[in-house]
């Protein structure tokens, strides 16, 4: 069901708008909450309907990894009887689009901007589906998936292979019969890999560099660890690997059936055959480096550092907490494979993530490798904002648990220029909003 379904059409876009926000999924919806707390005038404007991304690019079988207590929108904080719980797909759907109900923030679903650019009287001009807009202020909030990344050499398998990406991927009954590759093993990938091997499909996976992490240890989830550590307040810039880190691969575990570690090597016993990193197909057959081993071992070590925080954490505050024995490998490969016959797989699953695409941003805050520069959000054009990127300022912020913080910080922002009585353009615009971001920074 879709929120035009259930809410009045909306009237007319307007000519002109305070502030237009691009996107109507969870980042959209939070800086909206926020904006009609403070009474701002503004417009949503989502290309297909609310929280579509959860619908309409995720498996049957989804599931959060984050547990629920985590879910923590403006306003509506997760409110189900099951917080250490991990929702289903439809549950998290119906968890977005009822806080969306909640409040009914000004959305005009069906909209896309196709182009925007800095306007000459200042502010900007938003050309849309539906016509177009100029606003004093803009908040980018599409979120960080936007291009699914397929390599250049797919076209060079069979046509006979049925190939789609993790984007596409709903059940293991939508794959034609025969083996199944699958390449990546972010977070989608393993779990895409533990559905079609659950299923009793046998699975060719390609593992990367992605790093692991345990569901549980020494009796909480290691969500809850992590987050009296702080580890979920710290920001971007106080990562080891400072804002390179926006642009790592998440740690594979899962939600699934109340949460589980996912062990590659446990799947190898199982029959699942490991391969190390996909590097191309020459001749009908997939070549692959030879990594195998250590990235099992790399994603181990990563799970065992985060264990030792949790015993220092655990030592340093006295905690009464149970004793549990580190993991042992329960399988190693005896050498890292270098090649599959691809006539012996019937489909691929490309798991290998996603690029941003900004194309139709004209306005001149990308760095060189096209990622908006920003401080909390807050770009160098005046009046321009991003919100819900990964790592924008926090692990969270491109999750349900730090948007509510990053939207606070931009809407605070965006009321600064406008109390300014600015129109966006103007010097003092620019001045108000790089010292008020630099004051909050610090
Ligand atoms: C596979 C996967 C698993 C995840 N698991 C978790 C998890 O367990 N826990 C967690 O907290 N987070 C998770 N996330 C991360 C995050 O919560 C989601 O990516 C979430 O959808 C981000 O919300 P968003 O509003 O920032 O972006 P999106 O949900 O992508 O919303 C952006 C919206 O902008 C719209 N849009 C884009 N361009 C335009 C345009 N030009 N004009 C108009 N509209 C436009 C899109 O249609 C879309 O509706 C996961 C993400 C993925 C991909």
């Amino acid at each position: 069901m879709t929120l035009t379904e259930t809410a009045p059409a909306r009237t007319a876009l307007p000519q002109h708008v305070p502030v237009a926000v691009v996107g109507g999924g969870q980042a959209g919806l939070s800086i909206s909450w926020h904006l009609v707390q403070r009474g701002v005038e503004h417009v949503v404007l989502e290309r297909a309907t609310v929280a579509h991304e959860w619908v309409d690019a995720r498996w049957d079988t989804f599931c959060l990894v984050t547990p629920n207590w985590q879910c923590q929108l403006p306003g509506w904080p997760y409110r189900g009887d099951d917080p250490d719980g991990f929702m289903l797909r439809d549950e998290i759907v119906d968890y977005v689009r009822s806080y969306a109900a909640s409040f009914d923030p000004p959305v005009h679903e069906g909209v896309a901007v196709t182009r925007l650019s800095p306007a000459a009287e200042g502010g900007y001009t938003l050309a849309t589906s539906a016509g177009e807009v100029h606003a004093d202020q803009v908040v980018l909030a599409v979120g960080g998936y936007h291009l699914p990344v397929v390599p250049p050499y797919a076209t060079a398998l069979p046509e006979r292979i049925a190939q789609l990406h993790s984007q596409q991927y709903r059940n293991p009954g939508q794959l034609p019969e025969g083996d199944v590759l699958v390449v990546g093993t972010g977070q989608s990938g393993a779990q895409i890999a533990e559905d079609l091997h659950l299923a009793g499909r046998r699975v060719h996976l390609a593992v990367g560099s992605a790093p692991r992490i345990a569901r549980r240890y020494r009796g909480r989830d290691v969500v809850a660890w992590l987050h009296d550590l702080g580890h979920y307040d710290m920001p971007v810039e106080q990562h080891r690997d400072g804002e390179a880190a926006r642009v790592g691969t998440n740690h594979y575990v899962t939600g699934r059936d109340g949460g589980r570690d996912i062990d590659l090597r446990t799947f190898a016993t199982q029959g699942m055959q490991l391969y190390g990193t996909l590097t191309g197909v020459r001749d009908g057959v997939l070549r692959f480096a030879p990594d195998l081993t250590a990235h099992l071992d790399r994603a181990d070590a990563v799970d065992d550092s985060a264990k030792d925080l949790i015993d220092r954490h655990i030592a340093a505050h006295g905690i009464d907490a149970p004793v549990e024995p580190r993991y042992v490998p329960v399988w190693a490969p005896a050498e890292d494979p270098s090649a599959l016959d691809a006539a012996a797989i019937g489909s691929v699953v490309w798991a290998i993530g996603f690029r941003a695409d900004w194309s139709w941003v004209k306005v001149p805050v990308f760095d060189g490798a096209g990622y908006p520069t920003h401080v909390r959000g807050v770009t160098a054009a005046p009046g321009l904002f991003v919100l819900g990127l990964p790592w924008l300022h926090t692990w969270g912020s491109g999750r349900f648990s730090g948007i509510a913080r990053d939207a606070e910080f931009v809407a605070d922002r965006i009321t600064d220029l406008t109390a300014a009585g600015t129109r966006t353009g103007l010097g003092s615009a620019l001045a108000v909003a790089a010292a008020s971001s630099a004051s909050r920074v610090a």
